[in-house]
Parts: structure tokens; C-alpha cells; sequence
């Protein structure tokens, strides 16, 4: 029996895996994926997730990820430009969910590939492969639950994801150059920046009913992008890296449900399994890997599951209100006039607006 048995192999549970590992634990990690994978993201690593990859021995910069030091707000044809009031940096998941990953297994955590968790009992998870049992279990399989917990609940016209890589043409990627595009459309938004090798994000949130309007296809949605000005110049001679978009339905924004975390008794949850925090700050993949920093200290203490639910709530609850309000706001026509407007007249707004939406300073497990 390991000491931690990891369900999961995205950042969270990567991360809590090198942590317990390098602290002298027994860490058994199942990923369902046999390799490197896309995933629906913005890629956009905020301060704290750029930070906590740091402490994990993991330096973005070397992975070739490129710096994003300015936000511009863009609906229809107008446009708002501001500095953001840290450095961020683009970086695929294909690139970083593999280098963590593979740095739990340099810190001696042993990681089992292409194993799919199909239930848990206890302490004992069923795989494809047989069972595997730890003393104590963390749940990090992201947006997806597993047999064993409350199916979440159908969202009425909840969220849906898009990501797809272009190769922009050179006039184009100079515009994007150390520029996150946040473009405001109805029922959602469009974030486009570079990650590493000159390749660009774009990844799109929209409400169900919104995608329906658009014919409910990845042409209707691309269509759409047209109608905001400065995505059409960009993306105009733009060529798609991928063959058709990766796509994620019924995205569950927002804190955590209540009872969660007595679904399975003693179970700790990490990263989105525990909340999902709304997309447009760009701040997932800092809760991520602070839930794994969070339960690695709380495994090597022997804290219990309930301490470190405790610790992360308090963590990460004002990031998550907040972002909320914000991603909630855009979607309403009256916010989105007004927001827009004021941060014409003053560009200082969406400087503070990202600041106000990040994660305390980490002090340490
Ligand atoms: C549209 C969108 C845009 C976003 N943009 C940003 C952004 O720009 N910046 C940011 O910081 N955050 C962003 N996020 C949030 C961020 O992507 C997530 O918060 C982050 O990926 C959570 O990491 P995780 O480790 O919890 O889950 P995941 O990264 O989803 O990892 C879960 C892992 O578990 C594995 N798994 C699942 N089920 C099983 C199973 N049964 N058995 C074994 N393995 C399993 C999966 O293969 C996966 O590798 C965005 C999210 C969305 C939806």
C-alpha cells in the first residue's frame, strides 16, 4: 500500500506527487493517458503558477514559454489596452503537464501511464489494470468525476470550451507579441495570446445556449470571432495546427459544491475535482498546483483530509468569488457596456482587475 495514491496526472496531482516524493513518501500516481496531450485551456500561467512550477524545479522560461506582459480588452471594433501588474507567460499543456509529470518521476514518485481509474472503495481504486490501494487517496482526475462519487449535476446552459493552435502569419504574431487578446463576445469571451515554437492559443468560453444560436458548430463559432475586428486581423491568414478544435461541455464554474468532500470519506480533492474556478482570470492552473503544494504538506504532516479541504477553501475562496463576478459581469450586455467604458477612460481598472483576481501570497504548507 503507497503512503499517497494519486488519481490523476494533470497538474494537480503531479504537483502533490513530486512534493510527497522528494519529502520521503511512497507516492503511486495513475494517469489514464499513455503520453504528452492537449487540453482546453488558455495556457496563460499566471505569477503564482509560474512561482509554484519554480519550487517544483520546473522553469517555464526553459521550456520555451514566452513572456505576456500586457492584457487588451477588445469588443466588436473597439479596443483597451493596459499593462498587467505581474509577467505571465504562454506555455502549451502539451509541453508542461508532460515536464511535471515526468519530474514527479525524477523526485521518485511512480507513475503508471495509460491507467484509467473506474472506481474507488475506501483506500482501493479499480483500473483497467487491476487494483491499486494508498492510505491516503487524492482525487486530481480534473473536470471529470469518477464511479464512487455524486455524478455532478446537468448545468442549465452552462459553459463550453474550445481551444485550437494556429501558425499566425509574421505581421500577425507581431501583433500578438507579449499581448494577451481577452475579446468580449455574447454569453462569453475569447482569450488568443502566443505559447512556445510561434504557435497561438485561442480558447473560447461560451454559454450552451450561445454556441445553439451560432448553429451549434465550430464554423458558426469561428464566424462569430470574425465580427470582433481586431481576432479577424489577427487570425485572418492564420493556419490551423490542429484538425478540428478540442472542445469541453458542461463546465462547472465556480466553488466547491457543498458535501464534496465527504462524497468519498477521507478522500482529499485537488485542482478543478475540487472547484473550477471561471477561466477568464487565468488562475486554474495556480489553484491547481497550489491544492497539490497544499495536500502534499498535509500528507507529510498526517493532517487529515478535512484539515487540508479547510486550509485550501480559505486559500482560494476570495480568487474564485471574484472571478466569478467578473466572468458572470462580462456575459451581461449593461457590464459589459459599462466595464468596457470605464476602463476606456481609465486603463488602471483592468490593471487592478487582474491584480484583485489572483491568489494570496503563498506562505508555505
Ligand atoms: C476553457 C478553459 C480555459 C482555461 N484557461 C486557463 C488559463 O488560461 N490559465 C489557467 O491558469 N487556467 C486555465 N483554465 C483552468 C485550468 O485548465 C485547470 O484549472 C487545470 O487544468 C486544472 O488542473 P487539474 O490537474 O486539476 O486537472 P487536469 O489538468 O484536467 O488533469 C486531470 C488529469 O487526470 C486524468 N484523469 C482523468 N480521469 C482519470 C481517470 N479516471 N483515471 C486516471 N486518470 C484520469 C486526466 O487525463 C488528466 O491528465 C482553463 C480552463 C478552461 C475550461
Amino acid at each position: 500500500m503507497a503512503d499517497a495514491l494519486i488519481l490523476g496526472g494533470g497538474l494537480a496531482g503531479s504537483a502533490a506527487a513530486c512534493l510527497i516524493a522528494r519529502g520521503g513518501g511512497d507516492v503511486n500516481l495513475l494517469e489514464r493517458e499513455t503520453g504528452p496531450h492537449h487540453k482546453v485551456c488558455g495556457e496563460f500561467l499566471s505569477v503564482e503558477a509560474v512561482a509554484h512550477l519554480r519550487q517544483l524545479g520546473v522553469e517555464p522560461l526553459d521550456l520555451g514559454a514566452v513572456p505576456i506582459h500586457r492584457m487588451r480588452l477588445v469588443w466588436e471594433n473597439r479596443e483597451v489596452e493596459a499593462a498587467l501588474p505581474f509577467a505571465a507567460l504562454g506555455l502549451s499543456r502539451h509541453v508542461l503537464d508532460e515536464t511535471l509529470i515526468s519530474q514527479a518521476v525524477a523526485n521518485g514518485a511512480r507513475v503508471e501511464r495509460g491507467v484509467r481509474v473506474t472506481g474507488l472503495d475506501g483506500h482501493v481504486a479499480r483500473t483497467n489494470v487491476g487494483e491499486r490501494e494508498g492510505r491516503q487517496v487524492l482525487i486530481a482526475t480534473g473536470k471529470l468525476p469518477i464511479r464512487g462519487e455524486k455524478a455532478p449535476a446537468r448545468i442549465a446552459n452552462g459553459h463550453v470550451g474550445f481551444k485550437m493552435h494556429y501558425r499566425l502569419a509574421p505581421s500577425a504574431a507581431r501583433q500578438l507579441a507579449e499581448t494577451i487578446v481577452l475579446a468580449l463576445l455574447d454569453d462569453g469571451y475569447a482569450g488568443l495570446q502566443l505559447v512556445e515554437n510561434g504557435r497561438a492559443n485561442l480558447c473560447l468560453v461560451l454559454r450552451a445556449q450561445a454556441f445553439a444560436r451560432l448553429g451549434g458548430d465550430w464554423q458558426g463559432v469561428r464566424a462569430c470571432l470574425d465580427g470582433t475586428s481586431q481576432l479577424q486581423r489577427i487570425l485572418a491568414d492564420a493556419e490551423p495546427l490542429f484538425a478540428r478544435p478540442l472542445a469541453i461541455a458542461n463546465l462547472g464554474y465556480g466553488p466547491p459544491p457543498r458535501g464534496h468532500a465527504t462524497d468519498i470519506a477521507g478522500a482529499m480533492f485537488l485542482g478543478d475535482r475540487w472547484a473550477m474556478t471561471p477561466s477568464l482570470t487565468g488562475d486554474g492552473m495556480a489553484i491547481a498546483l497550489r491544492s497539490g503544494l497544499l495536500a502534499a504538506g498535509c500528507v507529510l504532516a498526517g493532517e487529515s483530509a478535512g484539515t487540508y479541504h479547510r486550509l485550501l477553501a480559505a486559500e482560494t475562496r476570495r480568487q474564485i468569488a471574484r472571478a466569478t463576478i467578473l466572468q458572470n459581469g462580462f456575459e451581461a450586455p449593461a457590464f459589459r457596456h459599462a466595464a468596457y467604458w470605464l476602463a476606456r477612460l481609465y486603463p488602471a481598472l483592468l490593471t487592478h482587475a487582474a491584480r484583485a483576481t489572483r491568489l494570496p501570497d503563498w506562505s508555505g504548507p
